[in-house]
């Protein structure tokens, strides 16, 4: 069979002043950087060992496994961010790193195709026998996807040769023939890698070796009667929930245990729907998106309430200064949400997607683009983080790489793969879901088809978008649920549009522009009563983008301001970050000069005078040192 084709990341380039910027640092500076820290050649980073691993497998150094058994998994994603940062610049260098961490791991892998550092240098004999635990599968995932990424770059199949082996190993140890392993991976990240091999090359093997995997989820006893998952599973954060395991993907209801496994698996089983068109499966992942989006997700599309189990709780369980919201986390919601719209192209999904990577998922990196956070709080007062034990996970300060260092690479592919999400295809109709400027080039069964956006998101509702190509070709821009007044014009004459799932349908002629523009104001959002940490509280977001106070503006004690819901928040244009549209909150704060002297209590009500807060982008948080932050303020 043919390859499928569709959008490569090939096909869209970003240009745009927004992300420029950010995608400029990931290229210029993250991915350099990463690669000395793989190499353990960065002072003050956590020694990684990433490639020393590989150098001892391959027998080029010698010594010991260092770090975590899933250490292989960030050289993985680097080489995937690396290969993606070529087609903004074309780099000698990182060819060369690329050509090198290339051949470390073809002379790594063993001869049956098996590819693992840690169980290669540590543990040989205990191969597959801790499927719970051992991310054995989970590595090779996130190497096919880099193996993927290289191949629709550079057109080297070098590292896909190597993958192919190691698929091919996997697919000859699990299965429900005699004498193999019926189980599925502990940590999901192959099942999307799979799929995406199998539309990169239309290789049957790979589709079906996910659908395995997929399918066989919840299956009992799969690694439920390992040892290794005995042992763990004695805490009650390590279930079977945890793996997604407890049940068949069609008999869960909710989205339960560890949020990054969650949002791989879900992403992965929204490809093979795609695939299959099997319609329960499909009906399965609504109902999860609907549970994850409508009553366990965060405003700022963070995911995973607690950090013990690093999962999800319950139903409106968001505590805003002890959640996880791991970076990671939201890249996977924002990767899952893209597969949807795949699926069924809708406004909803595009909405959360864009409200993962505006705000949780780029408060994972720092203006600098050198500093990271795992966990992404919507409240934190520095002291009580760096004391208390159940804000242990909580950093204060963004720093320079993690022990488990899953994020820092995670974000670095997500920036330099940012042209990934823009668009999606179905036929000859293109969807266009993020105002992102870019370039994107399209073989359309007519013809080859240009679009070209330039955008003033996310500060201004405006985008231009330039069409060039065959007729026939139908171009959907999405309608954004928070843009009042949306207009579509050419040559300044209104455009009129048919709606279809919150898309507007043009059917464009070739050398058609377009002004697409909509009204965004700052508005206070209110929480469903039943978040108990959010009930009474009110936070602000215009357009995309949450907003948050820090103490940087404002001073301390954030929480002892109220907001008067009555006076809508006011915008104003600051010269911060190299200019920004930041928000001023108007409200009352309690009189701290008034407060009776040393009282840890004192009669109500506290003495109050009129104050305004001054409020910043959600992302931006923490780029001016540690200090107080909050997203929800108290309001009435
Ligand atoms: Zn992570």
């Amino acid at each position: 069979m043919a390859p499928k084709r569709e959008i490569s990341i090939k096909d869209v380039k970003v240009d745009d002043s927004f992300w420029n910027g950010r995608i400029g640092n990931a290229v210029e500076k993250a991915v350099p950087y990463q690669w000395r820290v793989l190499n353990d050649q960065e002072p003050g980073a956590v020694p990684s060992h990433a490639v020393m691993n590989f150098k001892i497998c391959a027998g080029l150094a010698e010594g010991e496994f260092g770090g975590f058994r899933f250490q292989d998994s960030d050289l993985a994603k680097w080489i995937e961010a690396a290969a993606y940062s070529l087609l903004y610049k074309d780099s000698p260098e990182i060819r060369a790193a690329l050509e090198e961490a290339v051949s470390v791991i073809e002379k790594a892998q063993q001869p049956d195709g098996y590819l693992d550092t840690y169980f290669i240098l540590e543990k040989p004999e205990e191969r597959w026998r801790d499927i719970a635990h051992g991310h054995e599968l989970y590595c090779a995932g996130h190497m096919l996807e880099a193996a993927v990424a290289l191949f629709q770059v550079t057109g080297s199949s070098r590292l896909l040769t190597v993958m192919e082996k190691t698929v091919n190993l996997i697919r000859q140890v699990f299965g429900e023939g005699e004498g193999q392993i019926s189980s599925c991976p502990g940590h999901e990240e192959i099942e999307l890698a799979l799929m995406k091999a199998y539309r990169a090359t239309g290789q049957e093997a790979y589709k079906e070796l996910a659908l395995y995997f997929i399918e066989n989820r919840g299956a009992k006893p799969g690694f439920l009667e390992e040892p290794g998952f005995q042992n763990a599973s004695k805490n009650r954060w390590f279930q079977a929930s945890y793996h997604q395991a407890h049940a068949r993907i069609r008999e869960q209801e909710t989205a339960e245990g560890h949020a990054v496994r969650a949002m791989y698996f879900f992403t992965g089983a929204a490809d093979a729907a795609l695939e299959t068109g099997d319609p329960t499966l499909k009906a399965a992942l609504e109902k999860l998106w609907e549970n994850v989006t409508r009553r366990r997700m965060y405003v700022t599309g963070g995911v995973g309430s607690q950090g013990e189990g690093e999962c999800f709780t319950i139903d409106y369980d968001l505590p805003n200064d002890t959640c996880y919201t791991e970076t990671c986390a939201a890249i996977g919601l924002a990767m899952w949400a893209l597969r949807m719209l795949r699926l069924e192209p809708k406004e909803e999904y595009a909405a959360i997607m864009e409200r993962a990577l505006y705000n949780n998922v780029l408060s994972g990196i720092s203006q600098d683009g050198e500093h990271y956070f795992y966990v992404n709080p919507l409240l934190v007062k520095p002291e009580v983080a760096r004391f208390r034990r159940d804000h242990q996970d909580v950093e204060p300060d963004r720093v320079k790489w993690f022990g488990c260092a899953c994020c820092p690479p995670n974000i670095t592919r997500t920036l330099c793969g940012l042209g990934g999400y823009i668009y999606t295809r179905k036929g000859d109709a293109i969807y266009q879901h993020l105002y992102i400027g870019n370039t994107g080039e399209f073989e359309t069964e007519k013809g080859k088809a240009r679009l070209r956006c330039v955008s003033s998101m996310p500060w201004e509702g405006k985008a231009e978008i330039a069409y060039s190509g065959p007729a026939g070709v139908e171009v959907y821009l999405r309608v954004p649920g928070y843009g009042e007044n949306f207009r579509i014009t050419k040559a300044g004459a209104p455009v009129s549009f048919t709606l279809s799932q919150g898309y507007a349908r043009l059917c464009p002629q070739d050398g058609d522009a377009y002004t697409l523009s909509f009204d965004m104001k700052a508005q206070y959002l209110q929480a469903n009563p039943q978040v108990l940490e959010d009930c009474g509280k009110a936070c602000v977001q215009r357009g995309p983008l949450v907003y948050c106070a820090e103490e940087a503006d404002n001073g301390p004690l954030l929480n002892s301001f109220t907001a008067d819901l009555s006076q809508p928040p006011v915008l104003e244009t600051s010269p911060l970050f190299g200019g920004v549209t930041v928000v001023k909150a108007a409200g009352s704060q309690i009189d701290w000069e008034k407060w009776p002297a040393n009282a840890l209590y004192a009669p109500a009500p506290a003495p109050t005078r009129p104050a305004s807060l001054t409020l910043v982008p959600y992302f931006l948080w923490n780029n001016r040192g540690a200090g107080e932050m909050l997203v929800w303020m108290n309001a009435r």
